[in-house]
């Protein structure tokens, strides 16, 4: 059993345990090009906050993950095959009614691990902060907690080389022979300004890419994958610590020194 997993805890643990940090992973259920589960970003977020959180535990830091929400926003994939989704109001919904238990049990610090792109928590995270103003509510994309580009050749963000390597060094036995995967071929919008990223439309995705990937998986190791998490761990737990100890009410400071 570990303590810091409240799925895996018991009343008899927890009663008297004090718990300075809510974590909160947030998944998604959708296809990963042909050799990938559904599953892909739930384990990875499965992953990243149980490995964040134990290197915390370890460290004296009373922090709690909570399950991994399975489902996230998958607006653009609605003629993929059982891509679930979830519309950002219902995640908002979701995420209210647990920042309210949160708040009512004197738990003011909650830290949302996102492991999906098409989740975007900033804005529900700015509503929930007016309605909850005791709270301090924190996200964070977890890949973008270590350098990608340290890690892997080929560019990509979905069903690629990192999450291809990611799902090698996790879950090998729900990863299909790389020669049936495709190459995550992505088509590029027509429009300038989306190319360049300073315009934003959602990706259709079945008109981006055929196979469902993005960014081309073949050069995936599992030992890619277990450097990289343990990278992003490092980073995740060091801000575990600080957001559990940091005073709400005195977060900001002159300087960094
Ligand atoms: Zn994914």
């Amino acid at each position: 059993m570990r303590p810091y997993i409240l799925a895996e805890t018991n009343w008899k643990a927890l009663k008297e345990q004090e718990v300075s940090l809510a974590v909160l992973p947030w998944g998604a259920t959708e296809a990963h090009n042909y050799h990938l589960p559904y599953a892909t970003d739930v384990i990875e977020a499965d992953a990243i906050a149980a490995a964040s959180a134990k290197i915390a535990w370890e460290r004296g830091t009373k922090v709690m993950v909570l399950p991994t929400i399975p489902f996230g926003v998958n607006t653009g994939q609605a003629d993929i095959k059982l891509d679930i989704n979830l519309n950002p109001s219902t995640q908002l919904a979701i995420l209210d009614d647990i920042v309210a238990v949160l708040n009512r049990q004197g738990i003011k610090k909650l830290l949302v691990i996102n492991s999906h792109g098409g989740n975007d928590f900033k804005p529900m995270l700015r509503e929930l902060g007016l309605r909850y103003p005791e709270m301090f509510l924190v996200s964070c994309f977890w890949i973008q907690a270590a350098d990608r580009k340290k890690f892997f050749s080929v560019p990509g963000d979905h069903a690629d080389e990192m999450e291809t390597s990611l799902l090698l060094h996790l879950r090998p036995d729900l990863v299909l022979p790389l020669e049936e995967a495709g190459e995550g071929k992505e088509r590029k919008s027509r429009i300038r300004g989306i190319r360049e990223g300073w315009a934003w439309a959602e990706r259709q995705w079945s008109m981006v890419t055929e196979d469902t990937g993005v960014g081309n998986p073949k050069e995936a190791t599992p030992e890619k994958g277990k450097a990289f998490l343990e990278a992003a761990a490092a980073n995740i737990a060091d801000l575990m610590d600080e957001l559990a100890t940091v005073d709400i009410n005195d977060r900001y400071a002159d300087s960094n020194a």
